[in-house]
């Protein structure tokens, strides 16, 4: 049967109601999609738990206990509830911070309970956040193994459409599949990767009929979802380099080597060496070079693209530098143009605010090649802005850039630039590998010498006073300090509103104590935000309260404080860009994340990765455990932009290393997939990724 071809309306039991909410819901149209909207979760039915063996590392569980003491602890935002579950071995906490007026009077204390839920750790004891709690007789447990748990929003529960209709549902399409349906890997790949059939895998994820059936089950989907995703992009790759020329830069030359011999403001890291050699080689291969650039905050990617430039200028070529913002393209264009006055080079900025007159010349200038180098921000993409020899094009912090705009830039000539993508967002290599598997990747995994790591701590709100003093003790030392509020729309009237009183609240402190405060947020005119960046850059002000318009790139060395507001609204990859931006001097540099009292799972562990390291690739792993496919219900947005069904590229890093060496083994053999055998590949890749085309050469 072709379960992809029905639509689910037609499935007994949905109807067009139903249907139409599964669609807006979930995304779901067919049978096909409705049968990988597989479960998040299942819970462990095969026997009830002693709380006695109860622990952290545990699955959704269930306990046989009695409940006494229910009371409501805590004030304001950290008001909850909490009871004691008991049984013969011991006790464990329950705990509600919604729905506490049902609660009242529910339990009574000579009842036994079933309660479901997972164990978690707070404050070294053991908790069940948020569990299910029915009547023991009334309920009698249902050993029954594993049972799924499939995510559904709040309309879809509205209307009936809960877990256990979602399971009713998949229960009638492999019942009306009846074992038939169509493999879509060869049978040759299922017996030397001893997988088991698709029709098996799919029954086994939905009800499993053993854990061993449920762990085969899902290794056989995982593989082969990563697989494909490998298959796909390293497609690509291979074809690009069948296919595609790229400018040969032939010579290292004058340009380069003064400036490497006379004028490199400080000896470069191992690992800037390294980087430059290895986009040197590629530079030089005579296909295009498409490459990302991955370095910690302050590895100093800078330098790297200015000598990459140079080699571009040494061969003739023109070649540009492209930020996400304003501030960042001007502090570029300002070191850069500094770092090269000696060489006479010319270089140009390039941004929303130049004036029609100046961008003009630009223009000019680029077309007859007189401009060498241009910097500048999205501006740098309109049509009109027209190179007459571009060969290197470095975008610098990629994750602000969309793929159109990339690809944008791509058409700008016949033959493609050289791409080199810098990106301070370490990514885990799993997602590198997923997104940009078919860039070549370069990493600075060093940072200059002499830098003192930034020291991190957790502050309660009640603590802002002593937060306070510390910051004047920093600033008697003739430090400066940024203030980070939270202002994540700029449109969300009570963040701005924070952001005001917090500093009237900082200038009530600091300004009797003679020091000078400044603001910067995303509603002044650029203009504005350049002159009290300048304040700030050269000392006017001591004080920078901001948003996060801060958060990428900006350099000033002499700032040694970060106290980022509200920090349990930040994601872990903005808390540690934010924090990049000190530590940047020789001084001891501090970073203080203020929260409120009460504090989700999730944050406080975004909070303890941030005070526990300052490695971006461990935050990176850290925050994709967090983030990935959560096991939040309700739709799961996670912020990835690969949408996997199945697969977690947070914890399934061993199958996709397996899944992406099997692909290049068979695309070695057989690069265009042609060969009788590989036919179902081939078939496959063309149904999944149909929608996506050319814009991947250069992403
Ligand atoms: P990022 O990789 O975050 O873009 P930058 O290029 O802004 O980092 O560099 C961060 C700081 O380190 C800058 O002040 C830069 O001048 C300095 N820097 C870069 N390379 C070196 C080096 N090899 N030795 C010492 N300082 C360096
Ligand atoms: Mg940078």
């Amino acid at each position: 049967m072709e379960l992809s071809k029905l639509h689910i309306k037609f499935l007994p039991g949905v109807g067009e109601k139903r249907a139409a909410l599964l669609r807006e819901e979930l995304g779901v149209e067919s049978y096909e999609d409705m049968i990988y909207h597989v479960p998040y979760k299942y819970i462990d039915r095969s026997r009830v738990y002693k709380i006695a063996e109860l622990n952290s590392q545990l699955p959704y569980i269930q306990i046989k206990a009695r409940i006494r003491d229910l009371q409501t602890v805590g004030e304001g935002k950290a008001r909850r509830m909490t009871a004691i579950a008991y049984d013969e071995t011991g006790s464990v906490e329950l705990v509600w911070f919604k729905g506490l007026k049902y609660l009242a009077g529910q339990f009574r204390p000579e009842q036994d309970y079933l309660i479901f839920g997972q164990p978690s750790e707070f404050n070294r004891r053991l908790n069940l956040v948020h569990p299910e709690i029915d009547n023991f007789e009334k309920s009698s447990p249902l050993l029954v193994g594993f049972q799924a748990v499939y995510a559904t929003t709040d309309k879809m529960k509205k209307a009936f459409l809960n877990s256990k209709a979602i399971s009713k549902i998949q229960a009638t399409i492999l019942k009306q599949a009846n074992g038939d349906i169509p493999e879509t890997l060869p049978a040759w790949f299922i017996r030397q990767h001893r997988l088991i059939y698709l029709h098996e895998a799919l029954y086994n994820i939905h009800f499993p009929q053993s854990p061993e059936m449920l762990r085969q089950a899902q290794y056989r989907l995982k593989f082969e979802e990563l697989f494909y995703i490998q298959l796909n992009i390293l497609k690509l790759k291979y074809k690009r380099k069948a296919y595609f020329q790229g400018h040969p830069f032939k010579t290292v030359g004058h340009y380069f080597n003064a400036f490497y011999n006379d004028h490199l403001p400080f000896p470069l890291t191992e690992a800037q060496k390294r980087v430059v050699r290895e986009i040197r080689k590629d530079c030089g291969s005579g296909k295009q070079m498409n490459r990302l650039l991955q370095g910690d905050v302050g590895s100093g990617k800078t330098l790297v693209a200015v000598l990459c430039m140079l080699i571009a200028l040494d061969n003739c070529y023109q070649t540009c530098l492209m930020a996400p913002t304003e501030i960042l393209a001007t502090q570029h264009y300002e070191t850069i143009r500094n770092m090269l006055a000696p060489l006479g080079i010319t270089v140009a900025l390039l941004t929303g605010s130049t004036r029609k007159k100046e961008r003009e010349e630009i223009h000019q200038d680029l077309n007859d090649g007189s401009l060498q180098i241009l910097i500048g921000t999205h501006a740098l993409l309109e049509d009109v802005v027209n190179f007459r020899n571009v060969g290197l094009v470095i975008i610098d912090e990629q994750h602000r850039f969309g793929v159109a705009q990339r690809a944008k830039l791509w058409q700008k000539n016949a033959t493609p630039p050289h791409v080199l993508v810098m990106t301070a967002t370490p990514i885990p290599r799993t997602l590198a590998m997923t997104l940009y598997g078919d860039l070549d990747v370069s990493v600075i995994d060093e940072l200059p010498p002499g830098r003192k790591p930034v020291t991190t701590w957790h502050a309660y709100d009640g603590k802002r006073a002593e937060v306070l003093r510390f910051v004047e003790t920093e600033l008697k030392k003739g430090r400066q300090a940024y203030v980070v509020y939270p202002l994540i729309s700029e449109s969300e009237k009570l963040d701005f509103r924070n952001l005001e009183e917090g500093y009237a609240q900082i200038n009530d402190y600091f300004q009797p104590r003679g020091y000078r405060t400044g603001i910067v947020h995303g509603k002044l005119k650029p203009a504005e935000k350049d002159e009290e960046m300048r304040r700030f850059a050269t000392g006017k002000t001591q004080i920078l309260v901001a948003t996060t318009v801060i958060e990428v790139g900006v350099n000033v060395p002499n700032a040694s404080i970060m106290v980022i507001e509200s920090a349990e609204r930040f994601g872990l990859s903005q808390l540690h860009q934010l924090r990049g931006r000190v530590g940047r001097g020789a001084d001891q540099s501090y970073c203080i994340l203020m929260t409120s009292y009460k504090l989700s799972n999730e944050s406080r562990k975004r909070i303890e990765t941030m005070t526990a390291t300052n490695d971006g690739f461990e935050i990176a792993e850290a925050d994709l455990k967090l983030r990935g496919p959560g096991d939040i219900e309700g739709t799961q947005q996670s912020g990835l932009t690969c949408n996997l069904k199945v697969a977690n590229l947070g914890k399934d890093t061993l199958i996709l290393n397996e899944a992406s060496r099997v692909a290049n083994e068979i695309l070695e053999q057989d690069p265009d997939l042609q060969q009788e055998e590989n036919q179902i590949f081939a078939t496959q890749i063309k149904r999944l990724f149909k929608t996506k085309i050319t814009w991947r050469y250069i992403s």
